[in-house]
């Protein structure tokens, strides 16, 4: 092959190309077939090869792909707001477009400060958020993540925003257990506000679920509740970033619907566009809007990109395509048959620690040792490893780890695209089967296990 120009993840590394992807499946030039079980980054919602996408993009590119947001709006970009508008819970009602996940958490940030100022309180310039988290990788977005690993060689330009613990039963970093520790983790926020002082601290942001950094994990049902009250008692704005946990993926619009609980500000990226196109978003609740239109007028943010109109067509057809395939109700009820079909995978390998989930979110963590929840050591490489023992059999699983300082969290998401049948679960869990019990044979082997 000749000498290749573009950038790789690792470098070095041999990647296939790809030549089509069609429903669950993408295939290589070689002809190989892979199950798309990660929905790529848990963002090919809907599948691959969706011809009326294309053809919404086409019949939009014909008449305008480009405008200038300063300069112009448009149809598509109006259709999508009040899309999300209606979809979106209480008074979430206004959207500002942007192009990913990482910059919709920055806008967010950037507007929580400013609905602060614009009410003349100049002092509360933090967004808390917690370790064990992922918010995108641009400084700002970055800044918020309690990612370790993805800090560590830009920390000296990050601020020092995660404090609050995550509520990560299964290896809990107050080493407590529920329900007899009455959700501590979320009474550690109202400490930590009081130590830092409410009158420094402008937002909380929160991923619903915990994604890249932990592998699917979920609260306790009491845990938002508590937040959001801790966050309305300090005057701090709740930030749920959904950027993976949006537009259905958990078997609701929003996972915040889980809990009834409606935050502030909601981000949302990866499958808005379910990958046909890069487009992310920050919804606004009126009771912030209403300070900004008070008063600045301005978002101090955007991109030139921002509200595409050929991206925002993409984005509706989406939608569409969700609402007439029911694929929101699909997936709860897939996404259980999924969790259980993992479950019983757990009880035949015993280096499979837990299994949680929402919807197909779906977290798989390994561990050493089954009941001290010894994690493996960093050196066996365990995800790294499971995850190539995987694509090798045609099955992509996605790695959540190093979200933990001093843990190495091996961890995998299993989410695959909304669209999903019961028989194709069947396949991904045969595959995983297998995988799991190489990967156990070869930690056998080098005395690793
Ligand atoms: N927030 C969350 C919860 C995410 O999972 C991600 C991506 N994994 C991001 C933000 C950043 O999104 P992007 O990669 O599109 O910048």
């Amino acid at each position: 092959m000749r000498k290749s120009h573009l950038i790789k993840p690792v470098l070095g590394n041999d990647y296939p190309v790809i030549s089509h992807g069609k429903g669950i499946y993408l295939y290589d030039k070689d002809g190989k077939q892979y199950i798309d079980g990660s929905s790529g980054a848990i963002t090919a919602n809907i599948g691959h090869g969706v011809e009326e996408i294309a053809e919404a993009m086409w019949n939009q590119a014909k008449h305008v792909s480009f405008v200038y947001r300063s300069q112009f709006t448009n149809e598509a970009a109006e259709r999508l707001a009040e899309k999300l508008a209606e979809y979106a819970p209480g008074d979430l009602n206004s959207v500002f477009f942007v192009n990913s996940g990482s910059e919709a958490t920055e806008t967010a940030l950037k507007i929580a400060i400013q609905y602060f100022q614009e009410q003349g309180i100049h002092t509360k310039n933090k967004v808390l958020s917690r370790w064990t988290s992922y918010h995108g990788i641009t400084l700002g977005a970055l800044s918020m993540s309690g990612h370790p690993l993805r800090r560590q060689r830009f920390s000296s330009l990050l601020e020092d925003f995660p404090v609050a613990p995550a509520p990560y039963c299964y290896q809990c970093p107050l080493k407590d257990t529920y329900p007899g520790c009455g959700v501590r983790c979320a009474d550690e926020l109202e400490t930590i506000i009081q130590a830092i002082g409410p009158e420094q601290i402008a937002a909380f942001i929160v991923e619903p679920v915990i994604g890249a950094s932990g592998g699917a994990i979920v609260p306790p049902d009491e845990y938002y509740t508590k937040i959001r009250s801790i966050c309305t008692k300090f005057n701090i704005l709740m930030i749920a970033d959904e950027v993976m946990t949006g537009m259905g993926r958990t078997g609701k619009m929003f996972a915040m619907e889980h809990w009834d609980v409606i935050p502030d500000i909601i981000t949302l990226g990866k499958g808005m566009s379910a990958g046909y196109t890069p487009m992310a978003a920050t919804i606004i609740s009126d009771r912030v809007m209403k300070e900004i239109e008070n008063g600045s007028k301005i978002i101090m943010g955007g991109h030139t990109f921002s509200a595409n109109p050929q991206s925002a067509a993409a984005c509706l057809a989406v939608i569409q395509f969700m609402e007439r395939n029911s694929l929101i109700e699909n997936t709860e009820t897939i996404g259980e048959y999924l969790l259980n079909s993992l479950q019983r995978l757990q009880w035949k390998h015993s280096i499979i620690g837990d299994i949680r989930g929402k919807g197909l979110l779906c977290g798989v963590e390994f561990v050493k040792d089954p009941i001290t929840r010894e994690p493996f050591e960093i050196s066996s490489k365990v995800t790294e490893r499971l995850l190539s023992i995987c694509f090798e059999k045609g099955l992509l699983v996605y790695p959540a780890v190093g979200g933990v300082t001093g843990f190495s969290g091996d961890s995998i998401l299993v989410s695959p695209p909304l669209i999903i049948t019961k028989e194709q679960v069947n396949d991904i869990i045969d595959i995983l089967d297998h995988a799991v019990g190489e990967l156990t044979s070869l930690l056998i082997t080098e005395g690793l296990y």
